[in-house]
């Protein structure tokens, strides 16, 4: 599967770093080295990959992944990928028994691009970073509500481009917001 054109202009565009929506991935950036639990797409030739980079960029070798097809679009209550058993599983099974079990308190809530769940359900590379975003307030929402204050959600989407080059980068909610409403004020500027 590649990426689709829309998406990869849209890639390009955002990883310029204006806006700093898309930032290339730093270890540092990471609260804690020790270990992660990470949310992951299922998706048969891209799990295996995806975990070992993550491993490996990470530098932790402990982390407790649920993969299942279209990761962070999960946890987004508004994808329709998304459902409140699948929800709580991943919320429970995963932050919560990770943090538990293992004291992780990085979750690294990923996406990738082209993913086929999401292309498969109509979602567009716009809509998978917003579900990357929301995935992020609905794990802090359900620490705040479970009293493990201490989890921070770091979301990455993991793109591979049309000409095979592969690059993580991490989703930063205000540029995000940034570009997508210098965005639409020129949509409408174009009308
Ligand atoms: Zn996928």
């Amino acid at each position: 599967m590649k990426l689709n054109p829309h998406d990869e202009a849209l890639i390009n565009n955002l990883k310029d770093g204006s806006y700093g929506a898309l930032m290339p991935i730093e270890p540092d950036q990471l609260p804690d080295r020790e270990a992660y639990c990470a949310i992951v797409c299922g998706d048969g030739v891209r799990r295996k990959e995806t975990t070992s980079h993550l491993r490996s960029i990470t530098g932790c070798n402990c982390d407790h992944t649920i993969a299942l097809p279209g990761g962070a679009s999960l946890l987004a209550p508004e994808s329709p990928l998304s459902d409140e058993a699948t929800r709580k599983v991943l919320l429970e099974k995963g932050v919560a028994q990770a943090r538990k079990l293992q004291g992780t308190k990085t979750v690294l809530v990923t996406a990738h691009l082209p993913c086929g769940a999401a292309y498969d359900a109509g979602i567009t590379g716009v809509q998978l970073i917003d579900h990357i975003v929301s995935a992020k307030h609905q794990i802090r929402l359900f620490a705040a509500q479970h009293n493990i204050s201490d989890i921070t959600p770091v979301g990455l989407l993991d793109v591979e481009f049309s000409d095979g080059k592969k690059r993580t980068y991490v989703i930063k909610r205000e540029g995000w917001e940034a570009w997508k409403q210098e965005n639409a004020t020129r949509q409408i500027a174009a009308e």
